[in-house]
């Protein structure tokens, strides 16, 4: 992913992706802002145009509605103090509470948090449930702290973000580098200050804590019913289907663990140290899952050899998942790209001028605002259990994921059809449309 912090540069040279190809294209430099805010306001202009809406009304939808920076001063082991950066973004709080992760990691910036929070706006808004957007980061490398350096941080953070946070307010969740440990401090911490436990001030926490079963694998979960969905629709059989992971955390370990049991043939994954490949037999997830937890990196898996992280992007196979970071689908590598889906369960992966190279080759790029929305739909469930503190079995989570990722996964395509678009602008077309349509019915206070 570059450094996404270049406010002022409208158009610069496109960077190499972080992924860092030895074999990226060394012909002339395409130009291409690889900011996410801007290239979330392109995703954003694009349906706006389609929907026709008013320029004014454009700025009101796309601007965020609240940014906050704090500092975070946190003892670290060595008995000094380190204050480290944060940062919580509301972009909208139309259609309900603010709702998103929290991303701990060192280049993190407030321009990648502000697209990520206007990400989950038009997310909530494309499978229906009754959240605004919103996203929060640290600047930090959880790699390098101990697990108190991580709790003092975390917990210094929630209380400088707790006036804007809670349960009606905004609902932090994991993202890259958080985890379901991560939301337990917050909640204690929100909860100690409130003086009452409140469950529903984070998702994605751990059972023990109000969690809600089906969490964990949600985004993937989602990701994969989203992809059978795709593969109906394009006949292409999932059984035998061959498909290529970069990025095996959360999201993208578990959509291969769920693919692989729907009967595909995971040909390739990586993670941040490099990529793994067995094109023959295919790689057991479960697998790589073990040699991840024991050594930190899928790379050294018997059976395997070692492939780079940007080769992983252009092999031939039939369904490709970006589960890492932004930004990996560039202008400068889309025309190498040989799946038949891209199915994104990261945030942002896709550059708008690689999408552009996608569509024109006939590529099915399963938007993030859909192909990730699992997550948010199962922590929506677990807001709603927490409130009722009335907890629901696996199988009815799943079910009711289930039947909304299905019914979105048919809105954005009717769309689809309808405007003779790809899948993003299409989502997005439905999204912008709802949230336009809510703020138009609420009027514009005062
Ligand atoms: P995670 O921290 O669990 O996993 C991130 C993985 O990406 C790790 O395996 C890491 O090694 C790998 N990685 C980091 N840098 C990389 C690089 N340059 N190249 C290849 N791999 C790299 O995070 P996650 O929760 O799985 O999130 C991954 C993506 O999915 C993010 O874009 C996130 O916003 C998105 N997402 C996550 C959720 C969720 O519920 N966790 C929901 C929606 C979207």
């Amino acid at each position: 992913m570059a450094r996404s912090g270049s406010k002022n540069v409208t158009r610069m040279p496109a960077r190499r992706s972080q992924s860092g190809s030895s074999s990226a294209p060394t012909g002339p430099v395409a130009v291409e802002d690889l900011n996410p805010f801007h290239i979330a306001q392109n995703q954003f202009d694009t349906a706006a145009q389609y929907l026709k809406l008013k320029p004014w009304l454009r700025e009101i939808l796309i601007r965020p509605k609240r940014q906050l920076i704090v500092s975070i001063p946190t003892r670290m082991d060595d008995g000094g103090y380190k204050v480290f950066e944060g940062y919580r973004v509301q972009h909208s709080i139309a259609r309900g509470p603010a709702k998103g992760g929290i991303r701990f990691h060192p280049t993190v910036t407030l321009d990648e948090v502000k697209a990520l929070a206007c990400w989950m706006t038009w997310k909530c808004a494309t499978v229906g449930i009754p959240f605004g957007g919103a996203k929060g980061g640290v600047v930090c490398n959880p790699k390098e702290m101990s697990l108190g350096e991580l709790e003092r941080m975390t917990r210094r953070y929630t209380s400088e973000i707790s006036f804007i946070i809670g349960p009606e307010r905004d609902i932090p969740a994991p993202d890259v580098y958080t985890d379901a440990q991560t939301m337990a401090w917050i909640m204690d911490t929100y909860s100690m200050n409130a003086g009452a436990t409140a469950l529903g001030v984070v998702t994605g926490k751990p059972l023990s804590v109000g969690g809600s079963l089906g969490r964990h694998e949600a985004t993937a979960r989602g990701c994969s019913y989203i992809i059978r969905e795709a593969c109906k629709e394009m006949r292409i059989n999932l059984r035998g289907a061959t498909v290529a992971v970069q990025g095996y955390g959360n999201a993208g370990s578990i959509a291969a663990r769920l693919l692989h049991a729907m009967g595909a043939r995971i040909i390739a994954v990586s993670d941040s140290r490099g990529g793994i490949l067995n094109t023959n037999a295919g790689i057991v997830p479960e697998r790589a899952e073990e040699r991840k937890r024991k050594r930190g990196t899928v790379v050294g898996l018997p059976e395997t050899e070692k492939i780079s992280n940007a080769d992983l992007l252009t092999l031939p196979c039939d369904i490709l998942i970006p589960a890492a970071l932004e930004n990996q689908i560039t202008v400068q590598n889309a025309h190498a790209i040989r799946a038949r889906i891209v199915a994104e369960a990261a945030n942002g992966p896709t550059t708008p001028a690689a999408d552009r190279v996608l569509f024109k080759n006939g590529i099915k790029v399963l938007p993030d605002i859909l192909a990730n929305a699992g997550g948010v739909t199962v922590s929506y469930f677990e807001w709603v259990q927490g409130l009722q503190s009335f907890f629901w079995t696996e199988d009815e989570v799943n079910k009711k994921l289930e039947s909304i990722m299905i019914r979105a996964y048919a809105e954005v395509q009717k769309r689809a059809r309808e405007f003779n678009v790809d899948m993003r602008t299409a989502a997005y077309i439905l999204a912008v449309g709802r949230v336009a349509e809510t703020t138009l019915t609420r009027g514009i206070y005062p």
